[in-house]
């Protein structure tokens, strides 16, 4: 069986030693694609034969370096990127003879993608740890988003990769194969999960999380909080006001505070690593969810508090590590599609649909629940970004 193959692309945090290294690595990538291309332009002109790029590589390696000691920087950076900006000429020239495009174009300096390529050619190439990957001939790089490769230690391999610049930042995208037990079920269908305020997920299947905030329990907890927060703050006053309470005493109310703070947020925590590990065990082929714009809502004097208290980025976040980790697509829909206002059933748009109205009717006699219509509409959404 075919191993399955993902890419995942994300900003690295290379030293600046590392930095030169790339710098110089890409710009000899760059010039030797060049000099490959009007090698065999020159040929063409002299009605040569072409050049295919693994002659070329010999050729340029044995004869022209040797015969020529001031290329001999050519040689200095890793040679496998070097070889594969060959390589890449090559398959230009093979689209261009088989008239898929136009002739291979020169890479210019700022303005082409030149990216520097590496291999895993032994086991300790390419390992990836939670917060560093390891490029051959780079040494240990740190990843800024961590966790978001899988991890060499869960039974992942990075196969090869790619390491870019955009605007000063610095990129790399590597080729992962998955773990055979990581693919197996991939037959069951991809579910559609709405976040919000009432409930804090509906999933398409009919699944409904509870938004936990309107639990018993953290309610009691959060007028435990304001509570102890006046008392704490009664006790500034007072000590400001010369009256006689002792600076340990305040300090004692501080870490109650501080303490019950922690527990509210351990819960919410506990509560979306829950529901991720119960959502990515019925094994969907794919996960789509809204493109929450947290920002906006967050501006919302109503809202800001009640969204805060949801961590939805953090639950987006964990989400994409878990899905990644067990080979799930994660879907993000469109910030615009209106997977609330679309009737499931005959694709309707209700625009008049207000945030009060918790039951989806259509004109075409359609009824559900507000949230699973949203839930189902994102589920079969065709238009999306895979994360
Ligand atoms: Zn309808």
């Amino acid at each position: 069986m075919k191993k399955l193959l993902k890419s995942f692309k994300t900003e690295i945090h290379p030293t600046p030693e590392q930095k030169i290294r790339i710098h110089k690595t890409i710009g000899t990538c760059r010039y030797v694609y060049n000099f490959y291309l009007c090698h065999n332009k020159a040929l063409y002109d002299k009605g040569e034969k072409f050049m295919t790029g693994k002659s070329f590589s010999i050729w340029l390696n044995n004869e022209y370096i040797p015969d020529n000691p001031d290329k001999a920087w050519i040689k200095e950076v890793y040679s496998k990127a070097v070889k594969r900006s060959i390589e890449d000429g090559c398959i230009a020239f093979t689209r261009f003879f088989k008239h898929q495009s136009d002739f291979p174009k020169f890479k210019k300096k700022g303005k082409s993608d030149v990216k520097m390529y590496f291999v895993r050619n032994n086991p300790k190439d390419c390992v990836c740890e939670r917060h560093r990957l390891k490029i051959p001939a780079l040494g240990w790089v740190r990843i800024k988003e961590k966790g978001y490769i899988p991890t060499t230690k869960d039974g992942y391999v990075i196969k090869s990769g790619t390491v870019s610049i955009k605007a000063d930042r610095y990129y790399v995208s590597v080729l992962v194969e998955l773990p055979d037990n990581k693919t197996a079920d991939h037959s069951n269908e991809g579910i559609g999960i709405d976040l919000g305020l009432k409930d804090f997920a509906t999933v398409s299947n009919g699944k409904t999380y509870k938004n936990i905030n309107k639990s018993a329990k953290l309610k009691k907890l959060e007028k435990q909080l304001i509570r102890e927060q006046r008392s704490l703050s009664r006790k500034y006053e007072n000590s400001q006001k010369g009256e006689s309470t002792q600076r340990a005493n305040i300090q004692k109310q501080k870490l109650k505070v501080q303490k019950l703070h922690h527990r509210i947020d351990n819960i919410r925590t506990d509560y979306i690593n829950k529901t991720i590990a119960e959502i990515v065990k019925t094994k969907p082929s794919y996960i789509t969810i809204e493109d929450l714009n947290v920002k906006g809502m967050m501006k919302n004097r109503h809202l800001s508090k009640a969204v805060a208290s949801q961590k939805f980025y953090e639950f987006r976040i964990k989400l994409q590590a878990k899905c990644n980790e067990n080979g799930i697509e994660l879907r993000v829909a469109d910030r615009w599609y209106p997977s609330s206002k679309t009737c499931h059933y005959c694709k309707n748009i209700r625009k008049d649909l207000k945030l009060s109205d918790r039951i989806f009717k259509c004109a075409c006699g359609y009824i559900e629940d507000r949230d699973l219509n949203a839930a189902l509409n994102l589920r079969d959404a065709m238009t999306y970004e895979v994360a």
